[in-house]
This record gives C-alpha cells, structure tokens and sequence, in this order.
C-alpha cells in the first residue's frame, strides 16, 4: 500500500512550506480557489510566466514539493501517443511533457514523462479524459490510484536518493 494520501486543503503558506528555501525563490502559487481537492492524489501545476512546474503531496503525514523544470518548445510529431509515467493515461504527443527535476550533477538529472497539466488524478478517476482516449484500461479506478500514489512515491524516493 502506498503512503501517498488525498490531499487535503492547503494554505499558500503550507504549500510554500514543502518546498526548500532555494526552491521557494521560484516557486510561483497556483490559484487556490479554483482546486477541487477532493480528487487530489497530488496538486500540479504550471508556474504562469515560467518554465517551471510544481507538485505537492501528502506522505506520511508530512508534504513533500517537488520543482520541475521544462521545455516550452515545440513537439516533433504530435501524432505520436505517449503514456504518462506516473498515471499510465495515453495522451498525445502535445499532451505529455518531459519534466526534469531541478536536481542536476552536471550531465545527470532526473525525469519522467508526465501528463503535461499534471492533472494524473482525474485522468485516473475519469473525470478529466485524454484528448486522443484510446485503449480503456481494464482495472479499477481504486487501483489506479493505488498505482499512480505508488508512482509519485517512488519518484519521490529516487529524487531524495539522487
Ligand atoms: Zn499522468
């Protein structure tokens, strides 16, 4: 079982919070009032105004931030159907985006594919469907979710290890 829980509703302060000092220098707050946190295994978002990219979750009972960094430039072949890393969904091309954590020893850094408005939380419930839906998966929504908490986590835990 992963240790990953829903979220609960966060303050600006709370989410600044779970963020490293230097990280909190760049890190630019989501609009609040429009999260429905209800189906929230882990708040994403987009820095308006930067090529910055944002994650929050709740794990053992302590919340964790994750700055991501990436590239606004055009996609190659938009016909392509990639899968996000964390919540499986097959999105295409322009749908999915390389995020690259901040964390970097020169020629190494550490990324994953994700659905580009990080929103793997509906995808994974059905609320929000990928643009190109294709290949329905055949387990339930609840392992699903169990699945995308697990993913988040274990990404987590190799950043910490990186
Ligand atoms: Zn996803």
């Amino acid at each position: 079982m992963s240790e990953v829980r829903l979220m609960t509703p966060l303050t600006g302060s709370e989410i600044r919070a779970s963020f490293s000092r230097r990280e909190q220098r760049d890190l630019k707050l989501p609009n609040l009032t429009a999260v429905d946190w209800s189906n929230l295994d882990f708040l994403g978002w987009r820095g308006p105004g930067t090529e910055l990219a944002f994650v929050v979750f709740d794990w053992k009972e302590s919340l964790k931030g994750i700055t991501f960094r990436y590239n606004k430039g055009g996609t190659s072949n938009q016909r392509m159907t990639m899968m996000c890393s964390w919540c499986k969904t097959l999105q295409s091309r322009d749908g999915i985006q390389l995020y690259t954590t901040l964390k970097s020893d020169g020629n190494k850094s550490m990324g994953d594919y994700l659905c580009r408005d990080l929103q793997c939380s509906l995808y994974v419930r059905g609320i929000d469907l990928p643009a190109t839906a294709r290949m329905p998966e055949s387990i339930s929504v609840d392992k699903r979710i169990e699945r995308l908490r697990e993913n988040v986590q274990t990404f987590y835990d190799r950043l910490a290890s990186f």
